[in-house]
Formats: C-alpha cells, structure tokens, sequence
C-alpha cells in the first residue's frame, strides 16, 4: 500500500506535461467510497470524472422514493468506530442530514420476549442517503447511467465503447466480483481481488403491517431475518433486512416467492394477525463482503490504477469513505511527483 509514482510511464512530451498543471482523474462507481474520493481531490484541484451505471449517486446507500416520500434500500444506519469518520458523521449532525439512532429498540421475536437493546454510534439519515453521497461530490463530474466496461493503464473503456484516457490515476470503487471482469489488462490487480474477497446477499423489503411492537427497530433473534427499521418518510413503511442465509437461499427466486417467504417469516416474529403488505423488494446480491484484500487501497503504480471501497478495506460505510477519502488524501500528497 504506497503512494502512486510516476515511474515506468511513458505518456507525451515532457514539454507537453509540464504545460498541463490540473491532475485528472477518472473514478468507476459513485458509492460512499468513489463519491469522498472524488470529493477530496475535486477539492484540491483536480479535475475528476466520475461514472456511474446507475441513474445517481449512493452505490449501496440508495433511496427508494414513492408516494409518501422515501425509504433506505441498503443500509439503514451510518456509524462510525473512530476519527475522522466521527468527525464527519458530526457535520452531517449539525446540517441536519443525520440524527442519532435512540428510543424504542427492540430485540427478540414475539413468541419469546422482547428486550430494550441500544446501537452506540449509529445514526440515521433524515436526508436520502443517496443525497448524503451526492454532496460529498462537490465539483466533481458525475456521469450517470454510465457503465464503464475495461479498465486500462490510464485509461476508461465505457460499455458505449467510448475511451477516456489520458487520467494521472484511475480508481475503481465497485464490489470485488464487478471490478475483476474489467481488470483483464491488470492482470496483478485483478489476482490480488480474485484470491481474497467474498461478498454475501442480502434481501431488502418495504413492507407494511399492522399490530407487532411499538418500535423503531426491531433486530430479529432469528436466522431468516436480520432486522426491520421504521421509515420516517413513509407513513407505516418498514425496511426488512434478511440474514445471509436467507439470501443464499432464495437467491435464484422470483421477488414474489422470496416476499412471501419473508413476509410469513416476519408474520411468525412479531405474532401478527393479518397478512403482511409488501411495497417493494431487492436482491443485494453483493450486499457486504466476508473478507476483503486489507489496507485502504490497492494500487498498480506503474500503471496508475488503483482499487479502493468495501472490498479493499472491509465491510461498512465508514471503511468504504475511509478507503476513498485515504487514498484521495495520497494521492494530493503525491502531486508534484504526478504531475512532472
Ligand atoms: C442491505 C445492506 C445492509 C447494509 N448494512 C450496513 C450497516 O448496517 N452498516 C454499515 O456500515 N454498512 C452496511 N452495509 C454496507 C454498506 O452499504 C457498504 O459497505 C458501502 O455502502 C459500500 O460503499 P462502496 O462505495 O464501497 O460501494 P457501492 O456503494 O457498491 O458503490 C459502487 C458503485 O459502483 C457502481 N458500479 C458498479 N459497476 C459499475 C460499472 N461497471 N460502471 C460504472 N459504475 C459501476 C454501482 O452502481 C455503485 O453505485 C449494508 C449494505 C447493504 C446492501
């Protein structure tokens, strides 16, 4: 894990490089990770081209609108263990986009009993969270519904066959199994991901029912289920989370099946008498890795790519931005060795 360096690269005239002073990068994926990244070094400079094969921003931390308002497909809390994601999370606190997780915390299944349980440092967004990713952009470009297909030394490959070269550092922030197709011409990169990283599934349902605990979130004591939060912004809208197992498997059935399944599993947990609503579903096949490579970031120096997000540094939120925001912070560090 060291700095990128400018050795072994043959790129133009030294005349011509020494005329470009802005340092380009072009960034693969707008989750929290590819987003920071990109917001440090738009910050310092940099001119930053960001793609995304989605309509916007958030990765995994995406927003589900409907007509009542919006609801967290991914992740339902932000927490941070530790400086300078704490730090992060306070700003966000005090421009009112975050507020801490406290109140009617439930732990347990009906048929057993339910008990008060805390989330220490967790906090929930009252903005769309895709929106908390889209601010940390700043002026960086973003370029949605944009799938980019191959990764070369310097350079993008976009699906549309369009190539954007000439970049002083690409960065790729998508899920290990996605990034190693577009690593052909990498072929040490692409190794290093191939050897060390899983991901697990996970099944997110909007839901709605009536009667079950008066509660906020109720974590589940069960191998189906993982946990259900109420969503501020939907009138009686609860996101439910399935374990692992569960995904693994009902990974190959339809939505309907894998909502009924979890809906007659959700009635049993809470003890609830009429039958479950349900909104909306999604398959995360690729929702949080097991393992990851270590480190914050990846890099082929020589050929000026690197790997950051979950993949690299481990599972959550706060590896992910701290993946992007580290590297992006070396990177600026590196600079005058870029950009001779
Ligand atoms: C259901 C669920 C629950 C979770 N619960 C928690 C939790 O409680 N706490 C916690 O800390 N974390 C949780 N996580 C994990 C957390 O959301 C992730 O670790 C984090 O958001 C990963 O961010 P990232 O930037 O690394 O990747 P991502 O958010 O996956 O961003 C990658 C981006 O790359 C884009 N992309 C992929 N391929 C291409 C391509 N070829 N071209 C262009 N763009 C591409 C994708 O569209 C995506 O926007 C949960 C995740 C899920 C799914």
């Amino acid at each position: 894990m060291t700095k990128l360096h400018p050795q072994g690269v043959g790129r133009g005239s030294i005349d011509a490089k020494a005329s470009r002073t802005t340092l380009r990068a072009g960034i693969v994926g707008a989750g929290i990770s590819g987003a920071s990244c990109a917001g440090v070094l738009a910050a310092a400079g940099w001119e930053v081209d960001i793609f995304d094969k989605a309509r916007g921003a958030g990765g995994r931390l995406s927003t589900r609108r409907f007509e009542e308002g919006w609801a967290t497909l991914g992740s339902q809390f932000i927490s941070a263990k530790r400086d300078p994601f704490r730090s992060q999370l306070r700003e966000w606190v005090r421009q009112g986009w975050l507020v801490p997780v406290r109140g009617k915390i439930w732990k347990g299944r009906a048929t057993v009993s339910w008990a008060q349980a805390h989330l220490q440092n967790h906090y929930r967004p009252l903005i769309p969270p895709s929106q908390l990713v889209s601010n940390l952009l700043g002026t960086a470009r973003l370029h949605t519904q944009t799938r980019v297909a191959t990764i070369r030394p310097r350079t993008l490959i976009l699906e549309s066959g369009e190539i954007r070269g000439e970049y002083d550092c690409v960065i790729c922030s998508v899920p290990s199994p996605q990034a190693i197709p577009m690593l052909e011409a990498l072929p040490r990169l692409r190794d290093r991901l191939a050897e060390s990283v899983h991901y697990r599934p996970v099944w997110t349902f909007l839901m709605r029912w009536e009667g079950g605990p008066d509660a906020e979130v109720i974590q589940f004591d069960d191998d189906m289920l993982n946990i259900a939060v109420r969503q501020a912004e939907g009138a009686g809208v609860w996101a439910v989370h399935s374990s692992h197992a569960f995904a693994e498997t009902y990974l190959q059935v339809s939505v309907v099946e894998a909502g009924t399944r979890a809906a007659s599993a959700l009635m049993g947990l809470l003890g609830l008498q009429w039958p479950v609503e349900i909104e909306a579903a999604h398959l995360w096949k690729l929702a949080r890795p097991s393992s990851s490579a270590g480190g914050f970031w990846l890099s082929d120096r020589e050929n000026r790519v690197a790997l950051i997000g979950d993949g690299i540094a481990g599972a959550g939120v706060e590896r992910a931005w701290e993946s992007g925001t580290r590297f992006a912070q070396a990177l600026v560090q590196a600079e005058e060795e870029l950009a001779v």
